[in-house]
C-alpha cells in the first residue's frame, strides 16, 4: 500500500519542489496538506499539525516543509502519534532538540529522515567515490547568491535559529561532510551582521581535517549577478570541481558529469524505502559545523539590509 503522506507548510520549497517529486515517486501519495494560509484543490485540508493529527485522516508520514524555527513541535506532535516524518533542512533550530528527535524517532519505532537535498545532486557520490582513492590536499567552498532573489520578504530566515546566509550555506557542508574521506573541525569564523538583523549575510570558515588538510568556505548572501555554488578540492593526482550545487562534476580539467536536477525525486525515493523498514537517516554533520560558526564566531557589524 502507498504511503499516505501530509505536506505541513505549503509555502515556497513544497510547492517548487515537493509536489511534484511525490507525484512522481511510486509507493507514496500526497492525501493532506496542513498549513494555516494555503491548500490545495482536491486534498484534505488543516490549519496545522495538530488540526490533521487530531481529525480522522489517515496518514502515515508527514513532510515538515516549514521553516525551523517551530520544527520541533510539528516533528514532535507527528512521531509521538506514531508517524513516520520527513524534516526539511536545516532539520531544527538547535543541536538538541534534533537529537531529541532522533532519539523519539528510535523508541517510537518510525521513519525520521532529516534530509540533505544538495547530497542528492548528480555530482555528490561520484565525487566521493573518486576521493576514496585521491589525497586532498586543500578544499575551497564558495557559496554566494543574491538573497533578494532567493528569499524575497522571507522574515524567518533572518529572526533567530533562521541561521541567515547559513540557510544555502549549510547545503555546501552537507556535501562537503558527504564527499571528504576525513572529517574536519572548525578553527575560525567570521561572521558578518547586517546591523538590523539577527542572523549573518556572509560568513568566512576556516575548517581544518584531523590530518591537517585545509577546508576554506565562504558564504555570501550579497552576490548579485551570476550566482556561485563551487566546491574545489584540489588533490594530489589533480583537481575535483563541483560546481551549479553539486550537479556538475570536473575531473583534472575534464567535465564528467552535467545532470539535471533529481533531488527532491531522490529524497522521496529514499524516504519510501526508510519507512517500508521503519529506518532513521538522520546526519546532523552539517548543523553541528553550523553551531560551531556561531559559538566560534567573531562577529563584525555590516550596512543594515533592506528587502
Ligand atoms: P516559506 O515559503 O517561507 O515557508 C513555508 C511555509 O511554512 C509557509 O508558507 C507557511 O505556511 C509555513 N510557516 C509556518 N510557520 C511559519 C513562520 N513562522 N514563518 C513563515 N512561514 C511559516 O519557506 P520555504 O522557502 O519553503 O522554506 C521552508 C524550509 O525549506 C526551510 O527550512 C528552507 O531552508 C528549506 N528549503 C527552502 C528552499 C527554497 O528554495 N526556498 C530550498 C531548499 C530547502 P502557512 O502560512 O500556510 O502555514
Amino acid at each position: 500500500m502507498s504511503i499516505r503522506l501530509a505536506i505541513v507548510g505549503l509555502g515556497k520549497i513544497a510547492r517548487d519542489q515537493h509536489l511534484g517529486a511525490i507525484a512522481a515517486t511510486a509507493g507514496i501519495e500526497l492525501v493532506a496538506i496542513a498549513s494555516r494560509n494555503a491548500a490545495l484543490d482536491g486534498i484534505a485540508s488543516f490549519n496545522d499539525i495538530d488540526e490533521l493529527l487530531a481529525s480522522n485522516m489517515e496518514v502515515d508520514a508527514v513532510s515538515l516543509c516549514t521553516p525551523p524555527q517551530g520544527r520541533f513541535a510539528q516533528a514532535r506532535a507527528a512521531l509521538l502519534a506514531g508517524k513516520h516524518v520527513m524534516l526539511e533542512k536545516p532539520p531544527g533550530a538547535t543541536l538538541s532538540e534534533v537529537y531529541a528527535l532522533e532519539a523519539l524517532a528510535r523508541e517510537k519505532d518510525v521513519s525520521l529522515f532529516s534530509t540533505w537535498h544538495s547530497r542528492e545532486a548528480a555530482a555528490v557520490e561520484p565525487a566521493r567515490a573518486l576521493l576514496t582513492g585521491r589525497t586532498v590536499r586543500n578544499v575551497a567552498v564558495e557559496w554566494k547568491e543574491d538573497v533578494r532573489h532567493w528569499h524575497p520578504g522571507q522574515a524567518w530566515i533572518w529572526q533567530p535559529g533562521g541561521l541567515g546566509v547559513f540557510d544555502p550555506g549549510i547545503n555546501a557542508l552537507s556535501i562537503v561532510t558527504r564527499i571528504l574521506p576525513e572529517a574536519f573541525h572548525l578553527v575560525r569564523s567570521d561572521l558578518f551582521f547586517p546591523d538590523n538583523r539577527a542572523a549573518p549575510i556572509a560568513a568566512a570558515l576556516s575548517f581544518e581535517t584531523a590530518s591537517g588538510v585545509p577546508v576554506e568556505a565562504e558564504f555570501d548572501w550579497r552576490q548579485t549577478g551570476p550566482q556561485t555554488w563551487d566546491i574545489r578540492i584540489d588533490t594530489a593526482e589533480g583537481p575535483v570541481v563541483l560546481t551549479h550545487g553539486g550537479s556538475r562534476l570536473t575531473v583534472d580539467g575534464e567535465p564528467r558529469i552535467v545532470e539535471e536536477d533529481q533531488e527532491y525525486r531522490n529524497l522521496y525515493r529514499h524516504f519510501v524505502s526508510l519507512v517500508g523498514d521503519s529506518r532513521v537517516d538522520a546526519d546532523f554533520t552539517p548543523l553541528v559545523h553550523v553551531a560551531d560558526a556561531f559559538m566560534l564566531g567573531r562577529r563584525t557589524a555590516v550596512e543594515a539590509f533592506e528587502d
